[in-house]
């Protein structure tokens, strides 16, 4: 069973992920570091990755001044999921349909893939918009199915979605000859391509933040906040107290940005998002998969339910290997999976991943790697699961100028750019209606405790 997590402020030796390796001059990456908070703040964002920063942006889109803005963040900037994830914006067109109907009904689990749809465009187009250099590459993905299980369940998957009036004009099927052909992987037995993109996480948060302060926003890293607690006057319209590790702040509006870490400051969430750590490692590739070879397209390699690869291609050539299998894979522990701690990563799932790598390059056997080809590194981050494996959107029951944009069971480059300009929708008064996303994410107190029995149930 898999062990329960205390709620604990990020780690403050946490590995770096190739992202951050690639961007260490950002000018904001430490900003205000030795600084006091401000004493007050009409909006207090807590977390600076791409829920945090896309909040913030949105606000100052929305009218709010940038002044009025601050973000503070445990770490340097970026430095939670966001900056440590595996580059992969991938909607899931069809394969989690069952799950998502499982917990919230046809109509909802449809929603929810839609919405990752809507995501991939919104990304696309705000790159585009802006301007932005973030290695944004759109291209083809596929499901793979390597097991005859799998083959099975994309197939129930897909006739499911199709029943629930899911729009699959966009998926293509291929099997036997064809799908090892258009993947590139000698054991496929049947493949589902659809769009994704990969991109530089760092680099799109960084111009967020970049920008943001730009129009005067206030980003104070470096700077855990430890207690939130009300303002003494009832009236007063600075009506919450946020301790940080610099000094109190007092502010009229609070943002959630916390992800997997939201049930340190909110321990009504403990049992509702769990942190999981996960990890990623990067490859340089030889001959059969650069130059002309490059892999020209993304992949989810599926073995069994809870034993998959995902495989991103980078503009540069490098793929990185995420996935690696979670609780049924014998080359996990729990340590591995429940952990806040991701100033470590594990030997046996790089070895794993190496495995895994080596299997797509065919000339391996007969030559072997350079040194400076094969793994390069490996990092862990923290994903925030939550309970019923959708993300916590909106005003916090009970807590009144409290918001939450949180939880994104380690999708959160598929769902963040409509769940934060949703959820600044709802600051300014608009309804649920207006964001366009699925109700499913709606926060409620009444959701949270039904799914939270639900999960204390099934571990009995
Ligand atoms: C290894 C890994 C691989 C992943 N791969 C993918 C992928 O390929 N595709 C995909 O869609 N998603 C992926 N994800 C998930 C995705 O990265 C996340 O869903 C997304 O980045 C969450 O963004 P966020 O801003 O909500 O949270 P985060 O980026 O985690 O930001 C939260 C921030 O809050 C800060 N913080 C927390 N508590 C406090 C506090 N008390 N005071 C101040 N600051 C605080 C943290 O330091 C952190 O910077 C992956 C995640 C991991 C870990």
């Amino acid at each position: 069973m898999t062990k329960t997590v205390l709620p604990a402020l990020p780690h403050p030796d946490s590995t770096l992920s190739i992202w951050h390796r690639t961007t260490r001059s950002f000018p904001h990456l430490h900003a205000n570091r030795l600084i006091p908070v401000p004493e007050s703040t009409k909006y207090l964002i807590i977390g600076s990755g791409i829920s945090g920063a896309l909040t913030a942006w949105k606000l100052v889109e929305s009218g709010v001044k940038g002044e009025d803005i601050l973000i503070i963040e445990a770490r340097e900037a970026v430095s939670g999921a966001s900056g440590r994830n595996a580059g992969h914006i991938r909607p899931d067109a069809f394969r989690g349909f069952p799950d998502y109907a499982a917990f919230h009904g046809p109509d909802q689990a449809r929603k929810v893939l839609e919405n990752e749809r809507d995501v991939l465009e919104s990304v696309r187009n705000f790159v585009k918009e802006h301007n932005i250099n973030s290695d944004f590459n759109y291209m083809r993905t596929f499901e793979v199915a390597l097991t005859e299980e799998f083959v099975a369940l994309f197939a129930k998957a897909m006739e499911d979605f199709k029943a629930a009036g899911g729009d699959t004009s966009h998926i293509k099927f291929y099997e036997g000859e064809d799908a090892k052909r258009e993947t590139r992987v000698p054991n496929a037995l049947c493949a589902y391509e659809s769009p994704a993109a990969s991109n530089h996480p760092g680099k799109l948060v960084q111009w967020i933040l970049n920008d943001f302060i730009s129009k005067g926003g206030r980003l104070w890293t470096h700077c855990p906040a430890t207690r939130i607690i009300r303002a003494e006057d009832s009236t007063a319209s600075l009506r919450w107290n946020v301790s940080t590790s610099r000094g109190i702040v007092a502010a009229e509006t609070v943002v959630h940005c916390t992800n997997a870490y939201a049930s340190y400051l909110l321990p009504e969430l403990t049992k509702f998002i769990a942190p999981r750590r996960s990890q990623v490692n990067s490859f340089v590739p030889p001959l059969s998969l650069s130059g002309e070879y490059t892999l020209k397209h993304t992949m989810a390699l599926r073995y069994k339910a809870d034993h998959f690869f995902s495989v991103n291609a980078l503009t540069n050539g490098m793929i990185l290997l995420g996935g690696t299998g979670t609780r049924n894979n014998s080359d996990m522990t729990s340590e591995d999976l429940a952990s806040l701690d991701d100033s470590k990563y594990s030997d046996r799932i790089a070895q794993n991943s190496t495995r895994e790598f080596l299997s797509l390059c065919p000339e391996f056997e007969a030559k072997p790697l350079r040194h400076g080809e094969g793994l390069d590194h490996a990092w862990t981050g923290i994903i925030g699961m939550t309970a019923d494996r959708v993300p916590l959107i909106g005003p916090i029951e009970g807590l009144e100028g409290q918001w939450i944009c949180a939880g994104f069971n380690g999708h959160g480059m598929a769902g963040i750019f409509t769940c934060a300009p949703g959820l600044v929708k709802l600051m300014s008064g608009l309804s649920w209606q207006d964001t366009g996303l699925p109700e499913c994410f709606q926060f409620s107190t009444e959701r949270i405790d039904r799914f939270k029995r639900r999960a204390a149930k099934s571990t009995l």
